[in-house]
């Protein structure tokens, strides 16, 4: 079948380049299922002045026309979720139903937002002079810059766009090379819902083409970066000498404890769930099992039986639970992790290759893996994988354990299994990590949970919730001097 031609949305049209870019698909990387622009620095600054003129219409919209827009955006990503869902795993590689989770996830970050607008904005103050009231009104920021990753190609752009627009912002959406389409299909539900031109533009090329033209504009007031900490660390620098604002939600080294008296089958299915999900390209995916020392080897046993039991193929299969990795450099990348690993001493329990059956040949498939005997000074212990692969250390007790937890640079999601109330109670207290679960995944957290990682994994600004407007708006005092009542009367 021939690829699709896909153009990129700037100023309320779409818009093609003479130069493209090929998605390839993960699970056969012969086949091109779609190309798009591979925009220039001049187009980028077009974005930018699209974005100018969809800022002056949008922000002066009432707060019930921008709900009408989300909301009837959401109602079509609902009802285009099953071609939607195929395009999200056709150029990430994880299964229909993954795919399927991720379009309805983004249609509910929109309608979630749309009934936000409704809600009041601001406060009314007390002000100790004579006839003052004094307010606080939030007020939209301007242009937001919003770059995202491959990992969750439609839900990451949603969580960000839903809210910057709900709040009265323009944005100019960069998603990853690797996974345009996802993007542009939430940008198409929006522009069809009739949002105004230029309220969202959508910037497809490569970041080392572009990177200079997006960051550098001097229009930016605010930027939302989710992906690795080797750019967003480089970006944040880059735009803070301009004091402008920055969100990251960066990477991960979560981890799961399973203490003695744990549940075993509840642990072993919830870390299998967190760890290989989406083939553990998750942000919040489990790859540190933090296990007390008495009940490893059976966890471990258990955690083998259920990972060689899980089906790796392809992602359109209704049978599949693991589909490919993204691409080939990042399995190359996830594998040469495994290797290392091994080298410093650990043991492979599982997996640690890529699959043997010749028709997954083509695809950048990889198995899930877990590896044993590892220790804290590891690079597979320290490092972000990203990938179907989870290290396992031991440890004595629940101060040890939340003590390895928190050696750690990152500090996004961790996970307790235990039937201790006071463990579990002890435990949310002292994990220095932005998400907590108890007895459940690292992963799975609703639109209306705050998101977002402590330490290197993020940023003071959390995402999702009501909170996300803190980010998406400044804050304006207002007093106001009420002349003294004059005369009597209704
Ligand atoms: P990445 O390499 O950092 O890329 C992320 C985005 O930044 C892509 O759109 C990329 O565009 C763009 N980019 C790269 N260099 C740029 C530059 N100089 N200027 C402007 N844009 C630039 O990350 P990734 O490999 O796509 O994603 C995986 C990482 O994301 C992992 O570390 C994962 O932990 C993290 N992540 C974190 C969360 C969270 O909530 N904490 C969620 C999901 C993912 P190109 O593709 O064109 O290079």
């Amino acid at each position: 079948m021939p690829a699709v031609v896909a153009d990129t949305l700037i100023g309320g049209q779409w818009v093609g380049a003479a130069d493209r870019i090929d998605v390839t698909d993960p699970a056969d990387v012969a086949v091109v299922v779609a190309t798009v622009p591979a925009l220039t620095g001049l187009d980028v600054v077009a974005a930018f002045d699209a974005a100018s003129l969809g800022f002056a219409e949008w922000s002066a919209r009432s707060a019930f026309d921008r709900a009408d827009v989300l909301r009837r955006a959401a109602g079509l990503v609902r009802d285009r979720a099953a071609s939607i869902a195929a395009d999200v795993s056709a150029e990430n590689g994880k299964t229909i139903a993954e795919a399927t989770g991720e379009t309805l996830k983004a249609a509910d970050f929109l309608d979630y937002y749309a009934g936000m607008a409704r809600e009041s904005h601001g406060a009314l103050l007390h002000d100790a002079r004579p006839n003052h009231r004094a307010m606080v009104r939030r007020q939209p920021l301007g242009i937001v810059l919003a770059i995202t990753p491959w990992n969750d190609p439609l839900l990451t752009p949603a969580r960000k766009v839903a809210p910057a627009l709900m709040c009265g912002n323009a944005v100019v959406l960069k998603p990853a090379t690797e996974t345009p389409l996802s993007g542009l299909h939430l940008a198409r539900a929006l522009h069809d819902a009739g949002l105004p031109a230029g309220a969202l533009n959508v910037v497809t090329g490569r970041s080392g083409a572009i990177g200079d033209a997006l960051l550098d504009d001097a229009r930016i007031a605010a930027v939302t970066f989710t992906g690795s900490n080797a750019v967003g660390e480089a970006l944040r620098a880059r735009v803070a000498v301009r004091n402008v604002r920055f969100q990251a939600e960066l990477g991960g080294k979560n981890a799961t404890v399973v203490l003695a008296d744990a549940d075993l089958d509840t642990a072993a299915a919830g870390i299998v769930a967190a760890s290989f999900g989406q083939a553990g390209q998750r942000c919040t995916a489990t790859s540190r099992v933090i296990v007390d020392r008495p009940i490893a080897g059976e966890l471990v046993r258990r955690l083998v039986e259920r990972v060689r039991a899980l089906r790796i193929g392809p992602p359109v299969d209704a049978n599949t639970q693991i589909g490919p990795l993204v691409s080939v450099t990042h399995r190359a990348s996830v594998a040469a992790f495994v290797d290392r690993a091994v080298a410093d001493g650990a043991e492979v329990a599982s997996g640690g290759r890529p699959p043997e059956s010749h028709d997954l040949a083509r695809g950048c498939y990889y198995e899930p893996t877990i590896v044993t005997g590892v220790s804290a000074d590891m690079e597979i212990w320290r490092e972000e994988v990203f990938g179907p692969v989870v290290a396992v250390m031991l440890v004595d007790g629940l101060d040890a354990a939340i003590d390895a937890v928190n050696d750690s640079e990152y500090g996004l999601s961790a996970a307790i299994y235990t039937n201790r109330l006071d463990a579990a109670e002890h435990f949310a207290d002292r994990v220095d990590c932005g998400q907590i679960a108890i007895n459940t995944a690292t992963s799975g957290w609703d639109v209306h949970m705050p998101f977002g990682g402590f330490r290197r994994s993020g940023s003071a600004f959390k995402e999702q919730g009501t909170g996300a407007v803190n980010f998406y708006t400044k804050v304006k005092t207002v007093a106001i001097h009420l002349p003294p009542r004059v005369g009597g009367g209704a």
